[in-house]
């Protein structure tokens, strides 16, 4: 069974129903749904860190209806190709990907938002849900077969130390640029650029490329409030969105597979 590390000392965690301990007494709490909160109180640099409960629940409503499904078919024929023991799922969000993924490794969902986790370990009871920073993962050196890296932020140095591949997924140049022509006078494409993740080879690169259809002022906001423009649209673009019944937009993402040398 994958050992979990201690956030404190390090040492390796004994994972009861009730909570997880180490050698040296250091004690975390397990919720009734199972998740473990592994944050430490010096790691939050606000009270709830991560994404909100609004943004949480837009996006599980928008993934849940199915938009984003081709990415996760081809995301679990990769992890189905490589055939890990263990993968890591760092960003987790609310297990939309990860929970597929449980059936195929020994699994666990890292994430920073105590209410993605919290979603995350009530929809899978297969896979085990971590409140923890991606920057300090609690497993040990080279325990992970392969991290999943889907819209997130990463670390080069906590990947390389534990993981030996590492699939990442990124935007293609055309992603949302439906939406992005209704908030923009001048949208720009996406740059492919892939991660930067010394002493690992880029092995494969997949591109899922589809359409999406949004017939819902509702559909179109929850979608608008899981990208990153959410935080960069000035008001005004952003009330554009207001009234808006209708959206077309090229859907389109990069799976990139990352082999440690
Ligand atoms: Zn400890």
């Amino acid at each position: 069974m994958l050992k979990l590390k201690c956030p404190v000392c390090g040492g390796e965690l004994n994972v009861t129903e009730k909570m997880a301990e180490c050698a040296l007494g250091h004690r975390f709490d397990r919720a009734a749904s199972g998740y473990l909160n592994l944050l430490l109180s010096q790691n939050k640099y606000t009270k709830d860190p991560g994404d909100s409960r609004d943004m949480v629940l837009s996006r599980r409503r928008f993934l849940d209806a199915g938009y984003y499904a081709p990415l996760r078919t081809a995301l679990v024929s990769k992890v189905k190709e490589i055939s890990p023991e263990t993968l890591l799922d760092a960003g987790a969000g609310e297990g939309y990907y990860t929970s597929e993924f449980s059936f195929m490794a020994e699994t666990i969902g890292v994430d920073l938002s105590k209410d993605a986790v919290l979603r995350a370990s009530k929809r899978d009871k297969q896979g085990l849900y971590c409140v923890s920073s991606i920057f300090d993962l609690p497993v040990f050196d080279n325990s992970i077969d392969v991290i999943t890296s889907i819209f997130a932020p990463y670390s080069s140095n906590e990947f390389y130390r534990v993981a030996k591949r590492v699939v990442a997924v990124i935007p293609g140049e055309k992603h949302l640029f439906g939406l992005k022509e209704m908030l923009y006078e001048k949208p720009y494409l996406n740059d492919e650029k892939g991660y930067d993740l010394p002493g690992f080879d880029l092995v494969s690169r997949d591109c899922v490329d589809f359409a999406i259809n949004l017939n819902s002022n509702d559909e179109i906001l929850d979608l608008f409030s899981m990208t990153p423009y959410f935080w960069r649209t000035p008001r005004d673009a952003v009330s554009k969105l207001g009234t808006l019944q209708k959206l077309v937009t090229p859907i389109s993402f990069r799976i990139l597979e990352y082999k440690k040398r």
